[in-house]
């Protein structure tokens, strides 16, 4: 490994790390980033130097470039910058009954979705273990200063999980393991890469998954999301059937209603034949506002048409209220500091 963070070493190098510590003690540095998921500073029961060579040994991976608040508090986005200078963002919203964190997978995407920022932006890297690991942590963190307890992630930051499988992966198993959030609370969104969909199939934990379709006819599909062309819409349905019959889980499909675009009565016609046979829930999201896409988002009334019509043809649709808009955290917004006025700290 080149850069080792706190949050990238499981138990064992941790041990490794700190040999020569009594074990008491290498519990008692476990268990403030895993169980508490606070900072060195804040572990009074632990030494002072031992602190001291966590910070120095395990340096934190995120430092803190800005943090932008909106719906009244209920929405925190950070942009982070990482040990090489690339940034990325994550945000934590509370609702009533929740408190979700949408993590960065990848710092960029290569995925080039037109209508999405960070496909606009461009892909800088795949983020390490340590790295989705530690947005956890601080989000965890800081909910606990406010009263609330972490309970749902969300891969539906920047990047594309599929893409950095392997290191996806581990972070989910640590993020349930050693962080104790429920599978069933962890979701996996995907542009719809089929081999990782494949994998994921073949996982025991059972974390939700979430493909992104946006179109349910290739010719549409290959235009606005160009890996349909490597991963068509026939190999796509075909895994997730494999998924849904080995897991019996429930697959959702994401559908970013774009005006004029993928929002017709024929496109639900579409999206309803294709999700029909696998039982996908739909979640619509009316589209946000990203500097290189010049189309709107179906306006209000329309969006309700369309999910009106998906209820016809029998298929579960629910319209998803946008959080963050205004600091550009919402769905697909996500460009790490270009493009948006962050509160700049320090
Ligand atoms: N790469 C993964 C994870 C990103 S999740 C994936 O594609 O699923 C981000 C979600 O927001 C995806 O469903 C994406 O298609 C959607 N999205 C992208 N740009 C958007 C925009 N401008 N408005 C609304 N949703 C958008």
């Amino acid at each position: 490994m080149t850069h080792q963070t706190r949050y990238d070493l499981d138990r064992e190098d941790l041990g490794e790390v700190l040999a020569g510590e009594p074990s008491y003690r290498v519990t008692q540095v476990w268990e403030g980033l895993y169980s508490h998921c606070t900072e060195p500073d804040d572990w009074s029961n632990v030494p002072k130097v031992l602190r001291s060579m966590v910070n120095t040994k395990l340096p934190a991976a995120l430092n803190k470039a800005a943090e932008s608040i909106s719906d009244d508090g209920q929405t925190i986005k950070w942009l982070w910058n990482l040990h090489d200078a690339k940034q990325v963002e994550t945000v934590l919203m509370h609702y009533p009954e929740r408190s979700t964190v949408c993590v960065s997978s990848q710092a960029g995407c290569a995925m080039a979705c037109s209508f999405c920022a960070t496909g606009q932006a461009g892909f800088d890297r795949h983020l390490s273990v340590g790295e989705i690991v530690e947005q956890v942590a601080v989000a965890s963190r800081t909910a606990s200063k406010s009263g609330r307890r972490l309970s749902n992630i969300v891969f539906m930051g920047m990047g594309e999980p599929f893409a950095n499988y392997e290191r996806t992966w581990r972070s989910v198993e640590r993020i349930h393991d050693d962080l104790g959030i429920g599978a069933r609370h962890i979701t996996i969104s995907t542009v719809g890469i089929v081999p990782g969909i494949r994998r994921l199939t073949t996982e025991a934990l059972p974390v939700n998954l979430a493909v992104s379709l946006h179109l349910a006819n290739d010719q549409e599909r290959d235009e606005l999301v160009p890996i349909n062309r490597r991963y068509p819409l026939d190999e796509l349905a075909d895994a997730c059937h494999a998924y849904v019959e080995a897991t019996h889980r429930r697959l959702s499909f994401e559908w970013a209603l774009i005006d004029g675009v993928n929002d017709t009565d024929r496109h639900a016609q579409e999206l309803a034949d294709y999700a029909r046979p696998l039982r996908a829930h739909v979640n619509l999201i009316p589209l946000n506002p990203t500097p290189g896409y010049m189309v709107r988002g179906t306006p209000p009334g329309r969006v309700r048409t369309f999910a009106d019509t998906l209820e016809r043809l029998g298929i579960n649709a629910t319209i998803r209220r946008t959080r963050g808009t205004e600091i550009d955290a919402a769905c697909g917004q996500l460009r790490a500091n270009q493009g948006s006025t962050p509160v700049q700290l320090g």
